[in-house]
């Protein structure tokens, strides 16, 4: 059975104060970027939009450039172009790795930065045709009254699934956003919600501008767990930073797709030395294990996630680990 895309209407703003201006005037307007969640999701019926504010032609969101204070990436970028990056590449290696497994090669030509970030969580239940929701009485997300993953529930447990997410928040990522208030600055840690309902803390008619990324404190890498061996969602995701010194190294890490919102762990214990290593590396996996709570939101089994995501994480560490080791 074929879906029908629903009316809506389109504008271009060409400035940043135009595109603000369009969203506020209809409250119910979305902001576009690539429309790879967006377009689909509306098509799906899990989003009505009548007017919809392309981000396209705003070149304050096309920034991507070395600023006194870091790096600086506008929402609108491509994540071909930040996969591309020799710049991104060298200093910031796990967000590239990230950019680089999301989706397919065309499909990066068009998604975005902000888009990324701000991509709905996902959930067997969700993701799926209006008459097969409508047959299985909807959800609580959206229509419904109760949720199928865990009934007694009165939260949506919908995993967040962008691979961007945590390969910026272990580089202590910060975002500029702009809305009918102004303009304000807010760390990447911040910005996620554990409600698979409202994964993010934007305020209504709030976009993001840009994202900051200062010099990087250590070397960092991206893995992805994902039932097919490309355009697919991470069934799990997991970022590590490793700032390797002369006594320890100091681990940051950050996963995606257990949760509705990128989980970060910063508070890790330092690696001392050779000796201590295989304990430490066991310990590690077994935090990250109790870090994280993946439900039945997939076909895969919540408990296989729970391992692979800890074992994951565990065998990043150790390789940026071994790089490290003089
Ligand atoms: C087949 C397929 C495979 C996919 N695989 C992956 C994957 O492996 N990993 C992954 O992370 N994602 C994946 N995605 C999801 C999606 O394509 C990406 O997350 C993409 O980066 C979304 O960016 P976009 O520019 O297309 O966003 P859009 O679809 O345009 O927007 C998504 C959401 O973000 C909002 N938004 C966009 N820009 C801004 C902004 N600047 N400020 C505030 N809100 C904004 C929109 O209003 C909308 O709610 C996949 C999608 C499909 C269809
Ligand atoms: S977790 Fe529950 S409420 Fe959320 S989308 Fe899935 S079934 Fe619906």
């Amino acid at each position: 059975m074929t879906e029908a895309m629903p009316a809506f209407s389109l504008l271009h703003p060409e400035t940043l104060d135009d595109a603000l201006l369009a969203l506020s005037t209809t409250p119910e307007s979305r902001a576009l970027a690539g429309g790879t969640d967006l377009i689909v999701n509306m098509r799906r019926g899990l989003v009505e939009a009548p007017k919809l504010v392309s981000l396209a032609r705003v070149p304050e969101l096309k920034r991507f450039e070395t600023t006194e204070n870091g790096l600086v990436l506008g929402a609108g970028v491509m994540l071909a172009d930040i996969a591309d990056s020799t710049l991104v590449r060298e200093y910031y290696p796990a967000l590239a790795e990230a950019a680089e497994t999301v989706a397919g090669h065309t499909h990066r030509q068009v998604a975005t930065l902000g888009g990324n970030l701000c991509q709905d969580t996902r959930c067997l239940y969700y993701n799926q045709s209006h008459w097969w929701r409508k047959s299985n009485d909807f959800c609580l997300k959206y229509r419904g009254e109760i949720c199928h993953v865990a009934p007694r529930g009165k939260r949506c447990r919908a995993a967040y699934c962008g691979d961007l997410a945590p390969a910026l928040m272990v580089h202590d990522a910060e975002l500029t956003l702009a809305g009918p208030e102004g303009t304000r600055q807010l760390k990447l840690a911040e910005f996620f919600n554990e409600d698979g309902a409202q994964a993010n803390r934007l305020k209504p008619q709030e976009i993001i501008v840009s994202v900051l990324l200062r010099a990087p404190r250590g070397k960092s890498a991206y893995g992805k767990i994902r039932q097919r061996g490309a355009i697919d969602f991470p069934l799990a995701g997991v970022a590590v930073l490793a700032d390797c010194r002369k006594q320890q190294t100091t681990f940051t890490i950050a996963l995606t797709g257990t949760n509705s919102c990128p989980i970060l762990l910063n508070d890790l214990p330092p690696l001392g030395g050779p000796a201590e290593a295989d304990g430490y590396f066991d310990a590690l996996s077994k935090t990250v294990q109790k870090s994280v709570s993946p439900q039945r939101t997939t076909t895969i089994a919540a408990h296989y996630r729970r391992l692979s995501v800890a074992a994951l994480a565990a065998r990043l560490a150790r390789q940026l680990w071994e790089e490290g080791q003089p």
